[in-house]
């Protein structure tokens, strides 16, 4: 956790330096509005010199570029950004992706695919964690409609369905069917538990994924909205700039960062 909050205190500091950039740069631009239209930031900066008098002048307004959040559906399940939950199940229920790919290179103990841009991600991903010394592999990635009604009817046999609920998601209600989640393991005694979160490959993977476009989508303490305990192993592919934005907010689930109602349980 610790290794998350620096990360994300690093990235307070580069976006503060990025919006008072953006600041300057905006300064610039209204400083020589009189001029020709600048063809780019950098040309601006070349033709305008304003003086120190004019910027001290200037109280700097800086607004950081809100990340669109509307930009994808988050209903169609061909939607990069589909949110499942107990609230939410796939439209349809037995939705099955068609652009799934097996991501090259990485271990994958079930040698389950993913979709095209969730795989080519995965092994970016992973190419720059062994790269760094850090070496996981993929436990679980995209399950059928099918495969999740044979896991889950299993958890209700042996557990009853009320405790199979915390852990296991309803057939139609599962990110995996999405072909957008993927569970990490890094082949210790922390597998699918809860202590992943303190080896090396979870604390990783929680400070970089998002670089990847990737979250942690049930994080410690969130039950009440995500649905599900804690899954430090389970991350969602939602692409770079939603992942680095939900990071960069400091929200923690897709839920708040959607806008979406709490989801703890079915309806
Ligand atoms: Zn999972």
């Amino acid at each position: 956790m610790l290794a998350v909050a620096s990360h994300r205190s690093h990235n307070s500091l580069v976006m503060v330096a990025s919006m008072t950039l953006t600041a300057v740069v905006g300064l610039v631009l209204v400083a020589c509005s009189s001029s020709t239209t600048p063809d780019s930031a950098s040309n601006a900066s070349v033709r305008a010199s304003p003086s120190a008098s004019a910027l001290a002048s200037a109280p700097p307004t800086p607004t950081a570029p809100a990340f669109d959040r509307t930009l994808l559906s988050l209903d169609d399940p061909n939607s990069l950004w589909v949110i499942s939950n107990k609230h939410r199940p796939l439209n349809p229920v037995d939705f099955a992706p068609t652009d799934l790919s097996m991501p090259v290179g990485v271990p994958n103990e079930f040698t389950q695919p993913l979709r095209e841009a969730a795989a080519r991600a995965v092994e970016t991903m992973y190419t720059d964690a062994v790269a760094q010394g850090v070496n996981f592999g993929i436990i679980s990635a995209y399950r059928d409609y099918g495969t999740q009604v044979s896991l889950y009817s299993r958890y209700v046999a042996r557990d009853g369905q009320e405790a199979a609920d915390t852990y296991s998601a309803r057939p139609g209600h599962s990110e995996h069917q999405t072909g957008l989640a993927v569970d990490f393991d890094d082949g210790g005694a922390c597998y699918l538990n809860a202590c992943f979160e303190s080896t090396a490959a979870g604390q990783w993977l929680a400070a970089n994924a998002a670089d990847y476009g990737f979250v942690l989508r049930y994080p410690n303490g969130q039950d009440a909205i995500t649905g599900f305990t804690y899954e430090p192993w389970h991350f969602r592919y939602v692409g770079v700039g939603a992942a680095q934005a939900l990071r960069d907010s400091g929200t923690l689930t897709l839920e708040q960062f959607f806008g979406l109602e709490p989801a703890p349980g079915y309806l």
